[in-house]
């Protein structure tokens, strides 16, 4: 049993000899669980505007540097059976938290993917009241994707402020979504600033206990037009990006902190499919983004199982910039479709086919 004690000791360990165990026992427990299929799920970004003002996102309201957009039915259309071609089985409807999109206009859209494909539809909107839930749930969307990312209520309240005289409670959205039957999917960033081990063990151990459907962790990283980034030692603010967020000792919290790494957020993937053997996992952008030639790759080879292909016209993917310098940002879907395929087939995995739905669902359906 990994238990949290255990899932401590994990992250801590520097050891590439003894991590060589944990990535084989998280790719084992993988094959065991979910096969060799990687799912691929093709990401619709509708709308950068977001009303929030999440510390590390630059999608963030008081953003006024980016030019925002929203696309219409047509273009969403476009991409869905773009979706189709490629043999995808889910489309990704995701955006910041845009109250331009409609609950109405948006379940028609549902609608019309339901009615004139085989797609499954996950939706990934941000904090959307009970009522925009229940009717796009109604309207056919199969999955909901929501980042609690930490469990760490101290730290969550100082990087997600909430809309004026609301609370924001992700942990009770996700219960709710589960309620409404849809497939519930989560997850959190490995590195925020103040984030320490203490608070990754208590995420993993949050994964299990929400028995989620889908879990994605990628690590933190910076955006300049945030007020995390503003908050960091300007010695280390050179060349785009920091190589080091955490260099100054306001962030390094006694040896505490978590480094927003790669190597950590391996550590994460591999220890959350250990824990959630079931869940579809997928190996994130932003782990790519850290790691262009094959950091997708290793996510994969350490127990995700999910990788999420690019659909959004080129003219609005560069807008999308939750952080900066996205992998795969410039090339167009057919050629991000390609090398995926090379990717997965190098790797001895197989192109999963159909929609991939969670296994844990299918189990617990089955023995109903
Ligand atoms: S993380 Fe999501 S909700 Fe927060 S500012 Fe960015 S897009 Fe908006």
């Amino acid at each position: 049993m990994m238990d949290r004690s255990k899932i401590l000791n994990w992250l801590r360990e520097e050891d590439p000899q003894r991590l060589d165990a944990l990535w084989s026992q998280a790719d084992t427990v993988r094959r065991e669980n979910v096969g060799e299929e990687i799912h691929l799920r093709g990401l619709i970004e509708i709308s950068n505007f977001c009303v929030r003002r999440c510390a590390y996102c630059g999608l963030r309201a008081d953003n006024q540097d980016l030019k925002r957009y929203r696309m219409s039915e047509t273009e969403i259309m476009g991409c869905v059976r773009q979706a189709l071609d490629f043999g995808y089985g889910t489309v990704v409807v995701q955006s910041g938290e845009d109250y331009g999109i409609k609950t109405d206009w948006l379940a028609g859209i549902i609608r019309r993917i339901k009615a004139e494909t085989p797609l499954a539809v996950t939706l990934s909107l941000g904090e959307r009241p009970d009522e925009d839930l229940i009717a796009w749930r109604e309207a056919g969307a199969d999955r909901y994707l929501l980042r609690f990312e930490t469990s760490n209520r101290t730290l969550y309240d100082r990087i997600h402020p909430p809309l004026p005289g609301k609370r924001s409670d992700r942990i009770a959205i996700l219960r709710k979504l589960q309620l409404l039957g849809y497939e519930a999917g989560s997850g959190v960033m490995v590195g925020i600033p103040g984030q320490t081990y203490e608070d990754l063990a208590d995420d993993i151990e949050t994964f299990r206990c929400l028995d989620l459907d889908m879990i994605g962790v990628g690590p933190y990283i910076p955006h300049p037009q945030t007020p995390l980034w503003r908050e960091m030692p300007p010695s280390i603010k050179t060349g785009g990006r920091p190589a080091d967020p955490f260099g100054g000792p306001q962030f390094r919290q006694n040896g505490q902190q978590v480094p927003n790494t790669e190597g950590m957020t391996y550590k994460v993937i591999a220890l959350t499919r250990i824990v959630c053997p079931k869940a579809n996992i997928p190996s994130t952008t932003a782990l790519a983004t850290l790691n262009l030639a094959n950091g997708r790759e290793q996510g994969l080879a350490r127990g995700a199982n999910v990788v999420m292909p690019n659909l959004t016209p080129p003219a609005y993917r560069a807008l999308y910039e939750i952080y900066p310098a996205k992998a795969c940002v410039f090339e167009n879907p057919r050629d991000c479709h390609a090398c995926l395929h090379r990717r997965i087939l190098s790797m001895g995995r197989k192109v999963g086919i159909g929609r991939g739905d969670s296994p844990r669902r299918t189990s617990l359906d089955a023995r109903k």
